[in-house]
Formats: C-alpha cells, sequence, structure tokens
C-alpha cells in the first residue's frame, strides 16, 4: 500500500527505500550478528559505517579537503551557542555579525549575545521576513569573529540562491550558514563558506545528529569555557567520537547519503537530480498559488524557498487567513489529511499553512497536494 505523503517541517519524510533498508538491517548489520544500535562505535563495524557516511556526505556536498566533516549532538540550536563558544573568541571584543531573514537567525543572534558582541547586519523583521537585504546595504563591520545567516528559513520560507561574498563587500571574515533545511538540495559554494552547520531531521535523517562543515583554519580558537565534546577541534582530532555519537542517526544518514548518490535523472546524477527536481517540485507547488485566487504566498518571488512553502488561503475579503482555526483552514488541513496529505499546518509564529518539499518528497506528492488544492478551491 502506498504511504500518505507527509509534508511535515522536520522531523520530514525520509526515502521509502531508505526505511525499509534500515527496518531489514535492524537485527542484524551486513551478517555481523547485531544491529547498528546494539555495538560499539569504537568498533571495526562502525567505524566503517561512519567512514562511509562522511565519505559519501563529502563527495555530495564537494566539500574540499581543508574542511572537516564533523558528526554532532544538540541540534542546530545547541550550535546557536556552540558556534560563538567556538568561533567568537577570533576576535578580541568576540564580535559577530548577523544578517537575519526569518525565525531561525533571529533565534540565533540572540543566543548568540550571551557570548559576546553581536551586531545586526541586516534584517528583514520590517518586511516580515518576506524577503532578503540586498547584500549592498548590509551594514558589516570589517573583520568580525565571522558573519551569521540561515540560508534556508524554514519557517518564513526564504531561501538564499546565492551565498554572499564577504570578501567584496569588504568584510574579512568567515561566513558561518546555518544550511538545517535544504542541505543536500543545491550545491554549496565552499569558496563563500566558513563553517556550515545543520540539524540532520530534514534531508538527511533521524534527528539527533547535527552536521557541521567547518574550515580547518577556524579550529582551534574556542573559548575556554566551551564544552570540550562541543570543540570542534577536538571533535576534528577525535574523528567525530570524543564522546559516544549518534551511532544511529550516523548509520540512516549514510543510507540517505547512498540514496542520494544513487538518484539519477536525465544527464544529472546525485545531488544535481535532487536539485533539479527540488526546482520542479517547488515550480509546480509556487505556480498553482500565483494562478489561484485563493492561495497566496507572501515571500517575495526571487527568494522563495525550494524547501518550505508556507502559504495562507484568502478570506472572504481577500485578506491572507492566519489564524489556524479559522474554519477555512481548518476545513483545508482535515481535507487534506483525508486525502493523504500530512503535516500541512503552518508554523504556529506565521499560521497558514506551509508544505515542505524536502528530497525524499515525489513530484507526484506535490501533484497530489495541487490536484487537492484545486479541488478544494473549487469548492470553497
Ligand atoms: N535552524 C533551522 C533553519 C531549522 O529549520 C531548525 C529546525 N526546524 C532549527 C534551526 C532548530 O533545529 P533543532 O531543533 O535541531 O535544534
Amino acid at each position: 500500500m502506498a504511504r500518505p505523503y507527509n509534508f511535515s517541517a522536520g522531523p520530514a519524510a525520509m526515502p521509502e527505500a531508505v526505511l525499509r533498508q534500515a527496518a531489514a538491517e535492524m537485527l542484524d548489520w551486513h551478517g555481523c550478528g547485531m544491529g547498528v544500535m546494539e555495538m560499539s562505535h569504537r568498533g571495526k563495524h562502525f567505524g566503517a559505517i561512519l567512514q562511509q557516511a562522511r565519505d559519501d556526505l563529502r563527495t555530495l556536498l564537494a566539500v574540499p579537503e581543508h574542511f572537516h566533516i564533523l558528526f554532532s549532538q544538540g541540534g542546530a540550536l545547541a550550535h546557536n551557542a556552540i558556534v560563538p563558544l567556538n568561533l567568537a573568541g577570533r576576535h578580541p571584543a568576540r564580535a559577530m555579525d548577523f544578517v537575519v531573514t526569518g525565525g531561525w537567525s533571529d533565534k540565533s543572534a540572540k543566543e548568540a549575545r550571551r557570548y559576546g558582541d553581536v551586531h545586526i547586519a541586516a534584517s528583514s523583521a520590517e518586511q516580515g521576513y518576506t524577503t532578503i537585504p540586498d547584500p549592498a546595504t548590509w551594514r558589516l563591520r570589517e573583520r568580525p569573529a565571522y558573519v551569521h545567516l540561515c540560508s534556508n528559513e524554514t519557517i518564513h520560507g526564504v531561501e538564499f540562491h546565492t551565498l554572499p561574498d564577504l570578501a567584496a563587500l569588504g568584510c574579512e571574515a568567515p561566513l558561518v550558514i546555518d544550511f538545517s533545511s535544504h542541505v543536500l538540495s543545491r550545491p554549496i559554494d565552499w569558496s563563500r563558506v566558513g563553517l556550515a552547520f545543520g540539524g540532520a531531521q530534514k534531508n538527511i535523517g533521524p534527528a539527533g545528529l547535527t552536521i557541521v562543515i567547518v574550515r580547518e583554519d577556524l579550529l582551534g580558537h574556542a573559548l575556554p569555557h566551551c564544552p570540550s565534546v562541543f570543540d570542534y577541534r577536538v571533535l576534528a582530532e577525535q574523528d567525530s567520537m570524543a564522546n559516544t555519537p549518534p551511532t544511529w542517526g550516523i548509520y540512516v544518514a549514510g543510507l540517505v547519503f547512498q540514496w542520494a548518490l544513487a538518484q539519477c535523472e536525465g544527464d544529472a546524477q546525485g545531488l544535481a537530480a535532487l536539485e533539479r527536481r527540488a526546482q520542479q517540485r517547488a515550480q509546480l507547488l509556487y505556480d498553482a498559488i500565483d494562478r489561484s485566487a485563493l492561495y497566496v504566498n507572501m515571500v517575495d518571488p526571487a527568494h522563495r524557498s525550494r524547501m518550505n512553502v508556507p502559504f495562507f488561503l484568502r478570506g472572504d475579503d481577500g485578506e491572507p487567513l492566519r489564524d489556524p482555526n479559522h474554519p477555512r483552514n481548518v476545513a483545508f488541513l482535515r481535507g487534506a489529511e483525508a486525502r493523504g496529505l500530512l503535516q500541512l499546518k503552518g508554523h504556529k509564529s506565521v499560521g497558514g499553512v506551509r508544505a515542505s518539499l524536502y528530497n525524499a518528497m515525489p513530484l507526484d506528492g506535490v501533484q497530489a497536494l495541487v490536484d487537492y488544492m484545486r479541488d478544494f478551491e473549487r469548492q470553497a
């Protein structure tokens, strides 16, 4: 029987083939007599799993050799503290610049304030986080410890389609990106990035695993009170095994990386195929929204996310219905669920509807959503 289509923002739908493989290997991984959850992280079996996962992620994202790939814990929110604990010390006054384009970068900036001198170089708060301020207008300092941005705002549906070149903007600092919700959906220009971090629970795997990819020269600046197991240099030196790593999460992530590498479409393979599909899914849904009189997406079309599409139904007065308890929203979500379209409720801070279209979402799932939206509009 086909599974329903799951539009959750995260933890999110996984590729079915990965779930089936994990289930098949649950009791006995590759004939060793143990499941992955039961094996020592220091043993040869898990060592092989970890190395393969890291190598495959390096291949998929074309991560240069002078970057370390770290498997950590704590989720992206813990790393909102752990990143400043590791990098703020690069500047004598712990100066950190932030570009705030949605709820997640706002949270990151607020957390970092506990560790140093945070300066908001640009913000789209006044526009309700529906756009990205032109980098030419950012008020960056000359040499902060780092500049932080969230390259895909999961709640507000705003995505950086190109990363800024800080040096060209007169800022000599590494760029830190929170790529939690669009990692593995597009290539990353590593020449513009010093550190990327993200929780796994969208495009990668189970919650509990946090990925950090950090340039070699940024290691070794941790503040004295940074917990050792969250000192990125210690993690790099100890092969992500400063303590017991999230072994199950790393294993499932490894299966997802293998699945991603095996994706082929036309002349594209791996990440290129995943990116093309992400474009197709997003276009199908945005086109349906833009063509309709009932639905509206508020985000500047130049900065719309391919992964997270927040939208509203309009009321009889044409205004967007933000209240999740409005009968029209309730009816929409109830009807969607009856059609096997799950977890479409918008984030509580925004309301409305949100469809997250991660890598595991087939185009057929988006087509089913678009068909449902058309049918609902006819009846509304
Ligand atoms: N950053 C972004 C962009 C996110 O989407 C999320 C989770 N939705 C977080 C941070 C928080 O992640 P976590 O819950 O793993 O700490």
